[in-house]
């Protein structure tokens, strides 16, 4: 299957259609919730995988599209759109965190790419990096993943982890599929085929989290990195973040977030791998508790947030 690079009048009419902010179901609530003005730890070690040979042939010789994103359940949104017809990759790889920095290699790869899915949602690895990525590849169309999504302002910014709520997820593989269409308008039938069967799995599981989290003990839940705002605000939970403006929690709150632990009846602080430890131990031990690793960003969407889904039930019940 031949790739035909994209008639600038699709690219246009979708600017129009995204501009024209469709509103969609679900994921339009608005609540305030944690500061998240700090940025992740994130793990040093994390590397990115780069494209092998024969994948930088079929990009060369258009035979697949290559679309870039910022984070890895983002690539999972656009292979199950994309199928066949594209290779997906993610910028900030498994592990690292908001301020990470591209490497060369990952530059190389991106200056290939046809397509960018920004996240949209005041990414804070976007705000440095994506006029940069423009200005090095003039030949990627770039789509806001975010558009027709409320934002939840967070400080003096918007919380940027918009996918880990899967009515967010929703609108990010429908605008996925619009940014493919434009671009490949010859298969636009195939793209929109695979999103519909991708949004059905993805309804169902929201119908599953809504059913699964409705009666609970407590609707708070404590978290080391603030990475659920979302999830939280779409399912009516209250996520109570202990990593303060980016950083480990001071003696001072580690005492604060002991107290808060014990009047919410929470028994457990959820934690991501990969990310310092220390004060979300020190907390949990204060309260006799326990830490428990959940991954916001695990590229298998469905079966991870379903998971997380259990979990949370589990220990708010
Ligand atoms: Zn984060």
């Amino acid at each position: 299957m031949k790739f035909q690079k994209s008639s600038f009048i699709f690219v246009a009419a979708l600017a129009v259609l995204l501009i024209a902010a469709v509103s969609f179901s679900g994921c339009l609530g608005d609540s305030s919730h944690d500061d998240h003005d700090g940025h992740d730890h994130g793990d040093p070690n994390a590397s990115y995988d780069p494209l092998d040979n024969e994948s930088v042939g079929q990009v060369v010789n258009g035979s697949k599209i290559l679309v870039a994103a910022s984070v890895v359940p983002q690539t999972e949104f656009i292979e199950k759109v994309g199928g066949d017809n594209v290779i997906a990759i993610s910028m900030i790889p498994p592990g690292a965190g908001h301020t990470y920095d591209p490497s060369p290699r990952q530059l190389e790869d991106l200056s290939k790419a046809d397509l960018y899915m920004q996240l949209g949602s005041g990414e804070p690895f976007e705000t440095n990096n994506m006029k940069a990525f423009a200005e090095m590849n003039l030949n990627m169309t770039v789509i806001n993943s975010s558009a027709g999504i409320t934002l939840i302002q967070s400080g003096s910014s918007t919380d940027p982890h918009i996918w880990t709520s899967p009515k967010c997820a929703i609108v990010m593989v429908e605008n996925t599929y619009k940014g493919l269409a434009a671009l490949d308008f010859a298969n636009a039938s195939y793209y929109r085929a695979n999103a519909d069967a991708y949004i059905k799995e993805l309804e169902a599981l929201d119908a599953e989290l809504t059913a699964e989290l409705s009666d609970l003990k407590t609707r708070n839940f404590m978290v080391y990195h603030p990475a659920w705002a979302y999830f939280a605000r779409d399912y009516n939970l209250t996520e109570i973040s202990v990593e303060v403006d980016g950083k480990e929690p001071a003696p001072k709150d580690i005492v604060k977030f002991i107290d808060i632990a014990k009047e919410n009846n929470i028994s457990v602080i959820f934690v991501q791998e990969q990310v310092s430890i220390t004060g979300a131990t020190a907390i949990a031990e204060g309260f006799g508790g326990e830490v428990f690793v959940i991954d916001p960003l695990a590229k298998n969407y469905v079966e991870n947030m379903r998971y997380v889904g259990q979990v949370l039930a589990e220990e708010m019940s």
